[in-house]
């Protein structure tokens, strides 16, 4: 019985240990993942549904560990957001978009927006938004309007984040509503954002063709996003039956496998040459 016990708890205690350690050599490595350069971003395709035509990318970070190899952003960026780090790393893809961005322009290739994933945290930082528009003011002025920042709905909870909202949306800043219809949205604040688009969330599409409470849910979501005059990306979008769906329901945008994967930069280049928008 006792000794049983004692073993249990050493273990536990053993186990306490293994998981602080653990933690203590992922925040040492993320942060020395932005100076030796271990995070690239990859950018998913968004399709008109109608035409099929590219209407812009999504930036999506990765990041590539010395020793265990490619890490998910859902293993690291909950830690990355804890500890704060988030912020910095936010800026690097920012950053990172804008040059890529620039790059492919400079090349003579078709110009699309760019949306960039912003994390809550960044939003409650009271020069977040300066410093977003003092980068985007550095760029030609044709290509200042090309870059978008994706918001998750928990970012409306505080004055400060709305108060960076609205100032990037002063300065003309195309911003999307992330991951729409999971949780809880306040609609008298989303309906003040000056959004350009909703995203709405890859549970609301998984397998909606065949889903009557989905399809329920999407439409009179759908509903709402036509009475907020807001256009509507439909994300998680893996067969065509879903992508028929949505284009019966009148969605304009899609992003999901089923049009393409995310593309490492270098074949963002190839893809641009193919599939002119
Ligand atoms: P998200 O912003 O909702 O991004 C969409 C996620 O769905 C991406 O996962 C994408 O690869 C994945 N996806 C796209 N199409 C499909 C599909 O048809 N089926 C399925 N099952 N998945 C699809 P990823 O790249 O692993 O990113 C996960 C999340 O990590 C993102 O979700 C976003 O919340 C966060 N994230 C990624 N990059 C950044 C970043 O630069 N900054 C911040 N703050 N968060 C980021
Ligand atoms: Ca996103
Ligand atoms: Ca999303
Ligand atoms: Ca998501």
């Amino acid at each position: 019985g006792k000794a049983l016990g004692r073993g249990h708890i050493r273990r536990f205690e053993t186990h306490m240990a293994t998981q602080a350690v653990r933690q203590l050599e992922l925040e040492r490595d993320l942060r020395s993942a932005l100076i030796n350069q271990q995070f690239r971003l990859v950018y998913q395709p968004q399709i008109a549904l109608s035409t099929q035509k590219l209407i812009g990318f999504e930036a999506l970070l990765r990041w590539h560990h010395p020793e265990r190899g490619e890490i998910r952003p859902c293993d690291f960026i909950p830690f990355a957001e804890q500890t704060g780090i988030i912020c910095a790393i936010g800026e690097w893809a920012l950053d990172q978009a804008i040059a890529e961005l620039s790059y492919w322009d400079q090349s003579g290739l078709p110009l699309v927006p760019v949306s960039v994933n912003v994390s809550a945290l960044q939003l409650e930082i009271p020069s977040f938004a300066d410093s977003v528009i003092e980068r985007l003011n550095l760029l030609p002025v044709h290509l200042r309007s090309n870059i978008a920042l994706e918001l998750t709905e928990s970012t409306l909870m505080q004055n400060q984040a709305l108060e960076s909202i609205q100032a990037l949306c002063a300065a003309d800043i195309p911003l999307y509503m992330d991951d729409f219809g999971t949780g809880y949205s306040n609609l008298s604040i989303i309906s003040q954002l000056g959004l350009s688009k909703l995203k709405f969330d890859r549970s609301l599409i998984q397998n909606v063709p065949n889903n009557n409470a989905h399809q329920k849910v999407c439409s009179a979501l759908l509903d709402l996003a036509g009475a907020l005059e807001l256009e509507v990306i439909a994300e998680g979008v893996e067969t065509p039956e879903e992508a028929q769906w949505l284009l019966e329901q009148g969605v304009l945008y899609a992003q999901g496998y089923w049009f393409c994967h995310p593309l490492e930069s270098a074949q963002v280049v190839h893809y641009l040459k193919e599939h002119q928008p």
